[in-house]
């Protein structure tokens, strides 16, 4: 399908926080926080933003950034499904199929993941890849051919993710300096369970200074889990605060955290905010995990307190983590899907700023992105264009889309066209 050029000007409503706040004459939004406007675009960019009376124009946003995935075993619970949802057997399936990844299947998987993504509205993707056993050249090579060839589509960033004591050892420095030539970010897993006595803190410090050393970011998977709250964030703050560090360090999941008393939260948030670490909240395979009580509902949903956090002051944004892999069934890399379930999942709401942010500018900023996501003059022409009107629309329904890029409309999201299955009932 060759892509075309929309009719410009564009009239569409727009949350008011996505358009450029120093422009003078375009008013406060409505009480949805939305701004009809007429976009006039220019050689794929922004040419001209002006008010445009009346709420009868399609809701768009910008494209999405999500900053936590897993590329390179995406799709792989057709065959190497995990029924029971408990961590201890996903864990067990994803280390069989890590034991048989190949270059091939991780390409093939990355491929479908990003063709998906970038026609659903995402910009850019954070993805960890299994970097400790045999899966982890076949990752590496594939993703980082990926990276390449989706370069100006998607923006495809890679963290090393490794048992924490790997950044130990020789091995774990050598692995360091690929990654930190290859331009990703170390990462690893810092508990539940933490091992008794100094260990987890003597590993965690060797990690943080050997990134600090090789100037690249840290993003941790800590505190999934609903044991020992917060002791992860907790430590990895303590270190931050007797050792600063120069790199980025990202808390992704920061679950058990949310069961602290709420004044320890506080507490813990503020220090948190003061050593600069930002949070990425993953609210589906936390929920999916989570909480199981054998037989029994969950009574307890932990998940990072995104708004405590916020409250404080620190970075918080949310990603889809796991997609059809054996640690969650579900997920197809639709970033509108995750706006919809962090209304129920975290009571973020889409009409007030940090509702949106978390989606947008905050994981821009944490991916280093050039753009923010801010329709501004001179700002890429680049939207997400929504068969919806009103927020409540959006939330009742995953709204039909279609995303321009510099300008230039995308072929539909492949989850919009007519379903083969059901075209051949009589
Ligand atoms: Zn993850």
């Amino acid at each position: 399908m060759v892509p075309m050029s929309p009719p410009a000007p564009l009239r569409l409503r727009l949350p008011r926080v996505l358009l450029d706040p120093q422009q003078q004459d375009l008013p406060c939004g409505d009480q949805e926080g939305l701004l009809t406007v007429e976009l006039s675009l220019a050689e794929g960019r922004i040419a001209r933003i002006q008010p445009s009376p009346g709420a009868d124009a399609p809701l768009a946003l910008t494209p999405l950034v999500d900053p936590h995935v897993h590329l390179d075993k995406a799709f792989s619970w057709s065959a190497f499904p995990n029924p029971s949802g408990t961590m201890a057997s996903a864990l067990a399936a994803n280390l069989r199929e890590g034991e048989r990844r190949t270059r091939e299947q991780v390409l093939e998987r990355g491929e479908r993941a990003l063709e998906q993504a970038w026609r659903y509205g995402l910009r850019a993707l954070r993805s960890h890849v299994d970097s400790g056993g045999a899966g982890s050249e076949p990752g590496w090579e594939a993703l980082l051919e990926l990276r390449e060839r989706w370069r100006g589509r998607v923006e495809l960033q890679l963290v090393a993710l490794v048992p924490l004591s790997v950044w130990s050892t020789a091995m774990g420095r050598q692995l360091a300096a690929r990654v930190a030539a290859a331009g990703g970010l170390l990462g690893g897993v810092l508990g539940p369970p933490f091992p008794p006595g100094a260990e987890a803190a003597g590993e965690l410090l060797a990690l943080l200074q050997l990134a600090d050393r090789l100037g690249c970011g840290v993003d941790l998977h800590v505190d999934e889990g609903g044991d020992q709250w917060g002791h992860g964030v907790g430590l990895l703050t303590s270190l931050l605060e007797s050792h600063g560090v120069a790199i980025p360090v990202t808390c992704s999941h920061s679950s058990s955290m949310a069961l602290l008393p709420e004044p320890l939260q506080r507490k813990l948030a503020e220090r948190m905010a003061a050593v600069g670490l930002a949070v990425v909240a993953l609210p589906s395979t936390n929920f999916w995990l989570l909480g199981r009580r054998h037989g029994l509902t969950a009574a307890q949903r932990p998940v990072a307190p995104v708004q405590l956090l916020q409250q404080a002051g620190v970075a918080v944004a949310l990603g889809a983590d796991n997609v059809q892999d054996p640690w969650f069934p579900g997920g197809d890399f639709d970033p509108l899907e995750l706006l919809r379930l962090a209304g129920p999942s975290v009571h973020l709401a889409p009409w007030q700023r940090q509702g949106l942010m978390p989606f947008t500018s905050v994981p821009a900023r944490l991916l280093g992105l050039p753009w923010d996501g801010v329709v501004r003059q001179g700002a890429p022409a680049d939207l997400v264009v929504l068969a919806a009107s009103t927020w409540s629309e959006l939330l009742a329904r995953t709204p039909q889309r279609r995303v321009l890029r510099a300008g230039q409309w995308l072929p539909p999201p492949l989850a919009q066209q007519p379903d083969a299955r059901l075209a051949a009932l009589p």
